[in-house]
Protein backbone atom coordinates (compact mmCIF):
# COMPACT_ATOMS: atom_id res chain seq x y z
CA UNK A 1 0.00 0.00 0.00
CA UNK A 2 1.43 3.56 -0.81
CA UNK A 3 0.37 6.81 0.60
CA UNK A 4 -2.56 8.10 -0.91
CA UNK A 5 -1.28 11.58 -2.01
CA UNK A 6 0.65 13.04 -4.39
CA UNK A 7 4.49 13.40 -4.37
CA UNK A 8 4.17 17.15 -4.64
CA UNK A 9 1.94 17.28 -0.98
CA UNK A 10 4.87 15.25 0.71
CA UNK A 11 7.43 17.42 -0.54
CA UNK A 12 5.36 20.76 0.44
CA UNK A 13 4.83 18.98 3.99
CA UNK A 14 8.29 18.07 4.46
CA UNK A 15 9.14 21.68 3.33
CA UNK A 16 6.49 22.74 5.94
CA UNK A 17 8.43 20.53 9.02
CA UNK A 18 11.87 22.05 8.08
CA UNK A 19 10.19 25.49 8.67
CA UNK A 20 8.42 24.52 11.74
CA UNK A 21 11.06 22.42 13.63
CA UNK A 22 14.12 23.53 11.42
CA UNK A 23 15.83 21.87 9.08
CA UNK A 24 18.30 19.52 10.93
CA UNK A 25 14.92 17.72 12.24
CA UNK A 26 14.21 16.37 9.15
CA UNK A 27 16.01 13.81 7.08
CA UNK A 28 15.15 13.16 3.31
CA UNK A 29 18.19 12.11 2.35
CA UNK A 30 17.55 8.65 0.80
CA UNK A 31 20.66 7.11 1.72
CA UNK A 32 20.36 8.38 5.38
CA UNK A 33 16.72 7.09 5.11
CA UNK A 34 17.71 3.44 3.78
CA UNK A 35 18.64 3.22 7.93
CA UNK A 36 14.77 3.00 8.85
CA UNK A 37 14.18 -0.06 6.64
CA UNK A 38 13.41 -3.41 8.26
CA UNK A 39 16.95 -4.96 8.07
CA UNK A 40 14.79 -8.09 8.46
CA UNK A 41 13.25 -8.33 5.40
CA UNK A 42 14.46 -8.64 2.25
CA UNK A 43 17.95 -7.37 1.76
CA UNK A 44 17.44 -3.59 -0.31
CA UNK A 45 13.28 -3.91 -0.45
CA UNK A 46 11.98 -0.42 -1.20
CA UNK A 47 8.27 -1.07 -0.19
CA UNK A 48 8.15 0.13 3.34
CA UNK A 49 9.98 2.59 2.71
CA UNK A 50 9.58 6.33 4.17
CA UNK A 51 9.57 9.73 2.24
CA UNK A 52 11.27 11.59 5.01
CA UNK A 53 12.09 11.24 9.05
CA UNK A 54 11.24 14.42 11.55
CA UNK A 55 12.78 14.10 14.95
CA UNK A 56 10.21 16.15 17.19
CA UNK A 57 11.71 17.11 20.73
CA UNK A 58 8.52 17.98 22.56
CA UNK A 59 4.97 17.51 22.47
CA UNK A 60 4.42 21.03 20.96
CA UNK A 61 6.56 19.66 18.30
CA UNK A 62 5.05 16.57 17.31
CA UNK A 63 1.61 18.38 17.55
CA UNK A 64 3.35 20.05 14.94
CA UNK A 65 3.81 17.46 12.61
CA UNK A 66 0.59 16.09 13.12
CA UNK A 67 -0.74 19.59 12.12
CA UNK A 68 1.13 19.88 9.01
CA UNK A 69 0.31 16.02 8.33
CA UNK A 70 -3.37 17.21 8.25
CA UNK A 71 -2.70 20.34 6.05
CA UNK A 72 -1.11 17.81 3.54
CA UNK A 73 -3.11 14.81 4.15
CA UNK A 74 0.36 12.86 4.47
CA UNK A 75 0.50 9.47 6.20
CA UNK A 76 2.92 9.49 9.56
CA UNK A 77 4.36 6.11 11.45
CA UNK A 78 5.12 7.20 14.44
CA UNK A 79 8.17 5.07 16.37
CA UNK A 80 10.00 5.25 19.91
CA UNK A 81 13.05 3.90 19.22
CA UNK A 82 12.03 1.91 15.99
CA UNK A 83 13.79 -1.47 17.87
CA UNK A 84 10.37 -3.66 16.87
CA UNK A 85 12.65 -6.15 15.06
CA UNK A 86 10.12 -8.96 14.09
CA UNK A 87 7.75 -7.18 13.27
CA UNK A 88 9.15 -4.24 11.42
CA UNK A 89 11.00 -2.35 12.67
CA UNK A 90 10.78 1.03 11.66
CA UNK A 91 9.31 0.84 8.83
CA UNK A 92 6.19 1.89 7.61
CA UNK A 93 3.15 0.25 6.93
CA UNK A 94 2.18 2.48 4.56
CA UNK A 95 5.20 3.35 1.64
CA UNK A 96 5.84 7.06 1.68
CA UNK A 97 4.93 7.81 5.03
CA UNK A 98 6.55 9.90 6.98
CA UNK A 99 8.35 8.52 10.07
CA UNK A 100 7.68 10.49 13.39
CA UNK A 101 11.13 9.50 15.38
CA UNK A 102 10.55 10.27 19.53
CA UNK A 103 14.24 8.78 20.37
CA UNK A 104 15.13 12.79 21.00
CA UNK A 105 12.10 12.94 23.86
CA UNK A 106 14.21 10.92 26.05
CA UNK A 107 13.39 12.53 29.33
CA UNK A 108 12.94 10.81 32.62
CA UNK A 109 9.97 13.32 34.12
CA UNK A 110 10.06 12.15 37.50
CA UNK A 111 10.96 8.60 39.51
CA UNK A 112 8.45 9.01 42.34
CA UNK A 113 10.37 6.86 45.22
CA UNK A 114 7.65 6.32 47.66
CA UNK A 115 4.73 4.92 45.14
CA UNK A 116 7.19 2.76 42.74
CA UNK A 117 6.60 4.18 39.31
CA UNK A 118 8.60 6.40 36.23
CA UNK A 119 6.86 8.61 33.97
CA UNK A 120 8.71 8.51 30.94
CA UNK A 121 8.96 9.91 27.81
CA UNK A 122 8.86 7.60 24.25
CA UNK A 123 12.76 8.17 23.77
CA UNK A 124 14.15 6.76 26.85
CA UNK A 125 14.89 3.28 26.28
CA UNK A 126 15.45 0.18 28.61
CA UNK A 127 18.68 0.95 29.53
CA UNK A 128 18.02 4.31 30.65
CA UNK A 129 15.45 3.80 32.79
CA UNK A 130 17.51 1.18 34.51
CA UNK A 131 20.36 3.10 35.08
CA UNK A 132 18.56 6.16 36.52
CA UNK A 133 16.69 3.80 38.67
CA UNK A 134 20.33 2.58 39.84
CA UNK A 135 21.38 5.79 39.75
CA UNK A 136 19.04 7.16 42.07
CA UNK A 137 19.71 4.72 44.84
CA UNK A 138 18.20 0.89 43.51
CA UNK A 139 15.03 0.38 45.14
CA UNK A 140 13.12 0.00 42.37
CA UNK A 141 13.26 -2.75 39.68
CA UNK A 142 11.61 -2.13 36.40
CA UNK A 143 10.49 -4.90 34.17
CA UNK A 144 12.58 -5.16 30.96
CA UNK A 145 12.21 -7.13 27.68
CA UNK A 146 15.05 -9.31 26.56
CA UNK A 147 16.90 -6.51 24.87
CA UNK A 148 17.78 -3.06 26.61
CA UNK A 149 17.36 -1.38 23.16
CA UNK A 150 14.09 -0.66 22.65
CA UNK A 151 11.96 2.08 24.72
CA UNK A 152 9.57 1.69 27.50
CA UNK A 153 6.63 3.20 25.38
CA UNK A 154 6.96 1.38 22.04
CA UNK A 155 7.40 -2.21 23.92
CA UNK A 156 4.51 -1.26 26.33
CA UNK A 157 2.28 0.12 23.63
CA UNK A 158 2.90 -3.21 21.96
CA UNK A 159 1.57 -5.20 24.35
CA UNK A 160 5.54 -6.00 24.78
CA UNK A 161 6.48 -8.63 27.75
CA UNK A 162 8.73 -8.89 30.13
CA UNK A 163 9.71 -11.58 33.01
CA UNK A 164 9.52 -9.90 36.29
CA UNK A 165 6.40 -9.65 38.31
CA UNK A 166 5.62 -6.58 36.16
CA UNK A 167 6.47 -8.25 32.99
CA UNK A 168 2.90 -7.80 30.95
CA UNK A 169 4.01 -4.50 29.86
CA UNK A 170 0.66 -3.10 28.36
CA UNK A 171 -0.63 -3.43 31.94
CA UNK A 172 2.12 -1.45 33.32
CA UNK A 173 0.96 1.75 31.66
CA UNK A 174 -0.38 4.13 34.56
CA UNK A 175 -1.41 6.92 33.43
CA UNK A 176 -0.97 8.20 29.81
CA UNK A 177 -0.32 12.07 27.79
CA UNK A 178 -1.50 11.70 23.91
CA UNK A 179 -1.52 14.34 20.84
CA UNK A 180 -4.38 13.59 19.07
CA UNK A 181 -4.80 13.00 15.45
CA UNK A 182 -5.59 16.57 15.30
CA UNK A 183 -2.85 18.00 17.09
CA UNK A 184 -4.91 18.11 20.31
CA UNK A 185 -2.90 16.89 23.50
CA UNK A 186 -5.13 14.95 25.94
CA UNK A 187 -4.10 13.05 29.46
CA UNK A 188 -5.49 10.11 30.68
CA UNK A 189 -7.28 8.55 33.82
CA UNK A 190 -6.69 10.93 36.42
CA UNK A 191 -4.52 12.88 34.32
CA UNK A 192 -7.71 14.55 32.88
CA UNK A 193 -8.28 16.48 35.82
CA UNK A 194 -5.75 19.51 35.72
CA UNK A 195 -3.59 19.41 38.80
CA UNK A 196 -4.45 15.85 40.01
CA UNK A 197 -2.03 14.40 42.75
CA UNK A 198 -2.85 10.64 41.65
CA UNK A 199 -2.84 10.57 37.70
CA UNK A 200 0.20 8.23 37.45
CA UNK A 201 -1.11 5.76 40.83
CA UNK A 202 -4.69 5.04 40.15
CA UNK A 203 -5.41 3.11 36.51
CA UNK A 204 -9.20 4.27 35.72
CA UNK A 205 -10.60 7.23 33.97
CA UNK A 206 -13.85 8.60 35.23
CA UNK A 207 -15.70 7.13 32.69
CA UNK A 208 -14.44 4.70 29.97
CA UNK A 209 -11.03 4.17 30.45
CA UNK A 210 -9.61 4.58 26.88
CA UNK A 211 -5.67 4.29 27.37
CA UNK A 212 -6.07 0.72 25.38
CA UNK A 213 -7.47 2.86 22.83
CA UNK A 214 -3.91 4.19 22.20
CA UNK A 215 -2.44 0.44 22.19
CA UNK A 216 -1.13 -1.38 18.70
CA UNK A 217 -2.97 1.41 17.69
CA UNK A 218 -3.32 4.56 15.34
CA UNK A 219 -5.80 6.44 17.28
CA UNK A 220 -2.38 8.90 19.15
CA UNK A 221 1.26 9.70 19.46
CA UNK A 222 1.85 9.11 23.47
CA UNK A 223 4.10 11.59 24.33
CA UNK A 224 4.13 10.07 27.83
CA UNK A 225 3.40 7.30 30.37
CA UNK A 226 3.45 6.36 34.14
CA UNK A 227 4.77 3.15 34.30
CA UNK A 228 5.21 0.94 37.39
CA UNK A 229 7.60 -0.25 39.12
CA UNK A 230 8.66 -3.07 41.25
CA UNK A 231 10.16 -2.71 44.49
CA UNK A 232 13.76 -4.53 45.10
CA UNK A 233 13.25 -7.46 46.77
CA UNK A 234 15.29 -8.95 49.50
CA UNK A 235 16.22 -12.13 48.09
CA UNK A 236 15.60 -12.82 44.53
CA UNK A 237 16.00 -16.54 43.14
CA UNK A 238 16.58 -17.49 39.77
CA UNK A 239 14.70 -21.13 38.97
CA UNK A 240 14.42 -23.20 36.22
CA UNK A 241 12.80 -26.44 35.49
CA UNK A 242 14.43 -28.99 33.20
CA UNK A 243 12.88 -32.10 31.33
CA UNK A 244 13.33 -34.23 28.34
CA UNK A 245 10.91 -34.72 25.80
CA UNK A 246 7.17 -32.90 25.10
CA UNK A 247 4.78 -35.20 27.02
CA UNK A 248 5.87 -33.45 30.18
CA UNK A 249 4.49 -30.45 28.97
CA UNK A 250 1.45 -31.43 30.22
CA UNK A 251 1.81 -31.84 34.34
CA UNK A 252 4.51 -29.13 34.45
CA UNK A 253 2.35 -26.42 32.24
CA UNK A 254 -0.39 -27.69 34.93
CA UNK A 255 1.39 -27.64 38.29
CA UNK A 256 2.65 -24.05 36.54
CA UNK A 257 -1.01 -23.32 36.42
CA UNK A 258 -1.94 -23.13 39.92
CA UNK A 259 0.94 -22.10 41.02
CA UNK A 260 0.85 -18.78 39.01
CA UNK A 261 -2.63 -18.37 40.31
CA UNK A 262 -1.83 -18.39 44.03
CA UNK A 263 1.18 -16.42 43.51
CA UNK A 264 3.81 -18.76 44.59
CA UNK A 265 5.39 -17.67 41.27
CA UNK A 266 4.48 -14.41 40.65
CA UNK A 267 6.74 -13.77 37.45
CA UNK A 268 5.95 -13.99 34.26
CA UNK A 269 7.62 -17.61 33.02
CA UNK A 270 9.30 -18.66 29.88
CA UNK A 271 9.36 -21.80 28.30
CA UNK A 272 11.65 -22.66 25.50
CA UNK A 273 12.72 -25.39 23.75
CA UNK A 274 16.39 -24.47 21.35
CA UNK A 275 16.66 -21.17 22.46
CA UNK A 276 17.88 -20.82 25.98
CA UNK A 277 21.13 -19.70 26.84
CA UNK A 278 22.96 -22.89 28.15
CA UNK A 279 24.42 -23.13 31.74
CA UNK A 280 27.33 -21.38 30.94
CA UNK A 281 25.53 -18.35 29.77
CA UNK A 282 27.03 -18.42 26.28
CA UNK A 283 23.91 -19.06 23.77
CA UNK A 284 22.74 -22.14 22.85
CA UNK A 285 19.87 -22.03 19.37
CA UNK A 286 19.26 -25.97 18.65
CA UNK A 287 16.31 -26.28 17.23
CA UNK A 288 16.76 -29.99 17.01
CA UNK A 289 16.98 -30.49 20.17
CA UNK A 290 14.30 -31.99 22.51
CA UNK A 291 15.11 -30.63 25.82
CA UNK A 292 13.22 -28.11 27.38
CA UNK A 293 14.11 -25.51 29.98
CA UNK A 294 11.32 -23.45 31.81
CA UNK A 295 12.22 -20.32 33.61
CA UNK A 296 10.71 -18.47 36.57
CA UNK A 297 11.61 -16.26 39.70
CA UNK A 298 10.91 -15.33 42.85
CA UNK A 299 11.24 -12.66 45.22
CA UNK A 300 10.81 -11.80 48.75
CA UNK A 301 12.11 -11.90 51.90
CA UNK A 302 14.43 -14.46 52.81
CA UNK A 303 12.09 -16.39 54.48
CA UNK A 304 9.35 -16.12 51.99
CA UNK A 305 11.50 -17.29 48.70
CA UNK A 306 12.53 -19.84 51.27
CA UNK A 307 8.64 -21.26 51.79
CA UNK A 308 8.16 -20.89 48.29
CA UNK A 309 11.19 -23.34 46.78
CA UNK A 310 10.00 -25.90 49.13
CA UNK A 311 6.15 -25.47 47.68
CA UNK A 312 7.84 -25.47 44.09
CA UNK A 313 10.18 -28.36 45.48
CA UNK A 314 6.84 -30.52 45.98
CA UNK A 315 4.85 -29.68 43.09
CA UNK A 316 7.21 -29.08 40.50
CA UNK A 317 10.37 -31.39 41.69
CA UNK A 318 7.61 -34.59 42.32
CA UNK A 319 7.04 -34.60 38.44
CA UNK A 320 8.92 -37.59 36.76
CA UNK A 321 11.28 -36.83 34.16
CA UNK A 322 11.86 -33.43 35.68
CA UNK A 323 14.71 -31.78 37.32
CA UNK A 324 14.73 -28.38 39.06
CA UNK A 325 17.00 -25.82 40.38
CA UNK A 326 17.74 -22.24 41.08
CA UNK A 327 20.40 -19.83 41.68
CA UNK A 328 19.55 -17.05 44.99
CA UNK A 329 21.21 -13.73 44.74
CA UNK A 330 20.63 -10.41 47.13
CA UNK A 331 18.12 -7.87 45.59
CA UNK A 332 21.05 -5.23 46.18
CA UNK A 333 23.81 -8.01 44.14
CA UNK A 334 22.70 -6.46 40.28
CA UNK A 335 23.31 -9.84 38.52
CA UNK A 336 25.83 -8.07 35.88
CA UNK A 337 27.13 -10.06 32.53
CA UNK A 338 30.41 -11.42 34.73
CA UNK A 339 27.51 -13.38 37.02
CA UNK A 340 24.69 -15.05 35.80
CA UNK A 341 22.90 -16.03 32.74
CA UNK A 342 20.72 -14.32 30.43
CA UNK A 343 17.61 -15.84 32.46
CA UNK A 344 19.09 -14.23 35.51
CA UNK A 345 19.52 -11.25 34.57
CA UNK A 346 16.45 -10.84 32.68
CA UNK A 347 14.55 -11.68 35.84
CA UNK A 348 15.77 -9.09 37.71
CA UNK A 349 15.62 -5.99 35.15
CA UNK A 350 18.99 -6.07 33.95
CA UNK A 351 18.82 -4.94 30.28
CA UNK A 352 21.28 -6.42 28.00
CA UNK A 353 21.78 -7.63 24.13
CA UNK A 354 23.07 -10.93 24.82
CA UNK A 355 20.05 -11.97 23.03
CA UNK A 356 20.54 -10.59 19.89
CA UNK A 357 24.09 -12.43 19.43
CA UNK A 358 21.78 -15.69 20.05
CA UNK A 359 19.34 -14.90 17.11
CA UNK A 360 22.25 -14.23 14.74
CA UNK A 361 23.52 -18.06 15.28
CA UNK A 362 21.57 -19.06 12.07
CA UNK A 363 23.29 -16.85 9.64
CA UNK A 364 25.72 -14.79 11.29
CA UNK A 365 24.95 -11.14 11.84
CA UNK A 366 22.25 -10.45 9.08
CA UNK A 367 20.03 -13.18 10.16
CA UNK A 368 16.63 -11.66 10.58
CA UNK A 369 13.53 -13.55 11.81
CA UNK A 370 9.74 -13.21 11.86
CA UNK A 371 7.79 -14.38 14.94
CA UNK A 372 4.36 -16.82 14.92
CA UNK A 373 2.97 -15.64 18.49
CA UNK A 374 -0.47 -17.43 18.66
CA UNK A 375 -2.25 -17.38 22.32
CA UNK A 376 -3.69 -20.64 23.85
CA UNK A 377 -5.58 -21.21 27.43
CA UNK A 378 -2.48 -22.84 30.23
CA UNK A 379 -3.63 -25.74 30.30
CA UNK A 380 -1.43 -28.41 29.95
CA UNK A 381 -3.34 -31.23 27.65
CA UNK A 382 -3.80 -27.68 25.45
CA UNK A 383 -0.40 -26.49 25.48
CA UNK A 384 0.98 -29.65 24.30
CA UNK A 385 -1.49 -30.11 21.26
CA UNK A 386 -0.58 -26.26 20.12
CA UNK A 387 3.16 -27.27 20.46
CA UNK A 388 2.84 -30.15 18.33
CA UNK A 389 0.45 -28.14 15.67
CA UNK A 390 3.26 -25.74 15.30
CA UNK A 391 5.66 -28.55 15.07
CA UNK A 392 3.93 -29.99 12.28
CA UNK A 393 3.50 -27.34 10.52
CA UNK A 394 7.19 -26.05 10.60
CA UNK A 395 8.13 -29.46 9.69
CA UNK A 396 5.87 -29.59 6.78
CA UNK A 397 7.87 -26.29 5.79
CA UNK A 398 10.98 -28.23 6.29
CA UNK A 399 12.27 -25.63 8.62
CA UNK A 400 13.39 -26.12 12.59
CA UNK A 401 10.61 -25.29 14.85
CA UNK A 402 12.25 -23.00 17.88
CA UNK A 403 9.91 -22.73 20.79
CA UNK A 404 9.77 -20.14 23.47
CA UNK A 405 6.75 -20.14 25.15
CA UNK A 406 5.56 -16.74 27.44
CA UNK A 407 3.49 -17.97 30.17
CA UNK A 408 0.75 -15.63 32.06
CA UNK A 409 -1.37 -17.32 34.91
CA UNK A 410 -4.39 -17.91 32.51
CA UNK A 411 -2.70 -18.33 28.87
CA UNK A 412 0.28 -18.87 26.94
CA UNK A 413 2.07 -17.08 23.95
CA UNK A 414 3.47 -19.88 22.03
CA UNK A 415 6.08 -17.84 19.84
CA UNK A 416 7.90 -19.46 17.24
CA UNK A 417 10.72 -17.91 15.14
CA UNK A 418 11.25 -18.53 11.71
CA UNK A 419 15.04 -17.56 11.20
CA UNK A 420 16.12 -16.25 7.28
CA UNK A 421 19.13 -14.74 5.67
CA UNK A 422 17.62 -11.44 4.22
CA UNK A 423 20.31 -11.50 1.43
CA UNK A 424 18.40 -14.57 0.16
CA UNK A 425 15.38 -13.13 -1.15
CA UNK A 426 13.63 -15.64 -2.38
CA UNK A 427 13.73 -17.81 1.14
CA UNK A 428 13.05 -14.86 2.78
CA UNK A 429 9.44 -14.41 0.90
CA UNK A 430 9.01 -18.13 1.21
CA UNK A 431 9.55 -17.52 5.04
CA UNK A 432 6.68 -14.95 5.10
CA UNK A 433 4.72 -17.06 2.66
CA UNK A 434 4.70 -19.59 5.21
CA UNK A 435 3.38 -17.67 7.91
CA UNK A 436 -0.54 -17.46 5.78
CA UNK A 437 -1.12 -21.17 6.05
CA UNK A 438 0.34 -21.36 9.54
CA UNK A 439 -2.12 -18.73 10.49
CA UNK A 440 -5.00 -20.12 8.93
CA UNK A 441 -4.38 -23.45 10.30
CA UNK A 442 -3.96 -22.11 14.09
CA UNK A 443 -7.27 -19.38 13.56
CA UNK A 444 -9.04 -22.61 12.66
CA UNK A 445 -8.19 -24.52 15.45
CA UNK A 446 -9.13 -22.03 17.62
CA UNK A 447 -6.05 -19.56 18.17
CA UNK A 448 -5.10 -15.59 17.56
CA UNK A 449 -2.00 -14.11 17.74
CA UNK A 450 -0.60 -11.34 20.41
CA UNK A 451 0.99 -9.30 17.70
CA UNK A 452 2.31 -9.50 14.34
CA UNK A 453 4.48 -7.22 12.00
CA UNK A 454 3.66 -4.66 9.15
CA UNK A 455 3.26 -7.37 6.52
CA UNK A 456 1.03 -9.27 8.03
CA UNK A 457 -1.23 -6.92 9.94
CA UNK A 458 -4.47 -7.42 7.63
CA UNK A 459 -4.17 -11.06 7.45
CA UNK A 460 -4.17 -11.56 11.13
CA UNK A 461 -6.90 -8.52 11.54
CA UNK A 462 -8.90 -11.24 9.05
CA UNK A 463 -8.63 -13.57 11.40
CA UNK A 464 -10.80 -11.66 14.48
CA UNK A 465 -13.72 -12.27 12.22
CA UNK A 466 -16.64 -12.52 14.84
CA UNK A 467 -20.06 -11.09 13.93
CA UNK A 468 -18.66 -9.77 10.46
CA UNK A 469 -15.54 -8.00 12.40
CA UNK A 470 -17.83 -6.39 14.58
CA UNK A 471 -14.35 -5.35 16.13
CA UNK A 472 -12.76 -4.07 13.74
CA UNK A 473 -15.45 -2.13 12.54
CA UNK A 474 -16.05 -0.15 15.92
CA UNK A 475 -12.66 0.39 15.80
CA UNK A 476 -12.98 1.88 12.14
CA UNK A 477 -16.00 3.92 13.49
CA UNK A 478 -13.70 5.26 16.45
CA UNK A 479 -10.64 6.04 13.76
CA UNK A 480 -12.76 8.11 10.94
CA UNK A 481 -14.21 9.84 13.96
CA UNK A 482 -10.93 11.15 15.54
CA UNK A 483 -8.74 10.91 12.33
CA UNK A 484 -11.02 12.21 9.23
CA UNK A 485 -7.64 12.40 7.20
CA UNK A 486 -6.60 9.34 7.82
CA UNK A 487 -2.95 10.70 8.58
CA UNK A 488 -1.84 8.86 11.53
CA UNK A 489 -0.33 5.11 11.06
CA UNK A 490 -2.97 4.14 8.49
CA UNK A 491 -3.82 0.46 8.58
CA UNK A 492 -1.75 -0.38 11.84
CA UNK A 493 -3.43 -3.57 13.18
CA UNK A 494 -5.36 -3.73 9.88
CA UNK A 495 -7.20 -0.55 10.60
CA UNK A 496 -7.58 1.60 7.67
CA UNK A 497 -9.12 5.16 7.54
CA UNK A 498 -11.63 5.54 5.37
CA UNK A 499 -9.41 7.06 2.53
CA UNK A 500 -8.23 3.66 2.56
CA UNK A 501 -10.44 1.28 2.13
CA UNK A 502 -11.89 -0.44 -0.19
P1 LIG B 1 10.81 0.18 20.40
O1 LIG B 1 10.92 1.46 21.13
O2 LIG B 1 10.65 -1.00 21.26
O3 LIG B 1 11.90 0.07 19.39
P2 LIG B 1 9.10 0.97 18.30
O4 LIG B 1 9.53 2.38 18.39
O5 LIG B 1 9.61 0.18 17.14
O6 LIG B 1 9.45 0.21 19.63
O7 LIG B 1 7.53 0.94 18.35
C1 LIG B 1 6.79 -0.22 18.21
C2 LIG B 1 5.47 0.13 17.58
O8 LIG B 1 4.69 0.83 18.56
C3 LIG B 1 5.61 1.11 16.41
O9 LIG B 1 5.54 0.45 15.19
C4 LIG B 1 4.42 2.05 16.57
O10 LIG B 1 3.37 1.57 15.79
C5 LIG B 1 4.07 1.96 18.01
N1 LIG B 1 4.55 3.15 18.74
C6 LIG B 1 5.83 3.34 19.18
N2 LIG B 1 5.91 4.47 19.87
C7 LIG B 1 4.69 5.03 19.85
C8 LIG B 1 4.15 6.22 20.41
N3 LIG B 1 4.90 7.02 21.13
N4 LIG B 1 2.84 6.49 20.20
C9 LIG B 1 2.08 5.65 19.48
N5 LIG B 1 2.52 4.51 18.95
C10 LIG B 1 3.82 4.19 19.12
Amino acid sequence: MEARVGADAIEAAINALRAALGSDAVIADRDQLNEFRDPFYVLGDDSHDVSAAVFPVSVEEVQSVVRIANEHKVPLWTVSQGRNYGYGGAAPRVKGSILVNLSKMNRILEINEELGYAVVEPGVRWFDLVDALEAAGGKWWSSIPDLGWGSVIGNSLEYGRGHTRFGSHGHNIAGMEVVLPNGEVMRTGMGAMTGNKAWHAYPFSYGPTVDGLFMQSSMGIVTRIGWRLMPRPEKYASCWVHFDGDEIIVPVIDAMRELQLDETINNYPFLGRGVSANAEGQPDLDPNSQKWALRFALYGYEEIVEAKWRIVERVLGSIPGVEIGRKVYDGTDRVGPDKGIHDDRVQAGIPGMELLDLYKVPFGPDTGHLDFSPIGPLIGSEVLKMVRQVQKLYDEFGEPYAAGCMLLPTSIIVVSVMFFDPKDKEKTLRMFENFDPMLAKMKSEGYGLYRTGIYKMDAVADTFDFNDHALRRFVETIKDAVDPNGVLQPGKQGIWPQAYRG
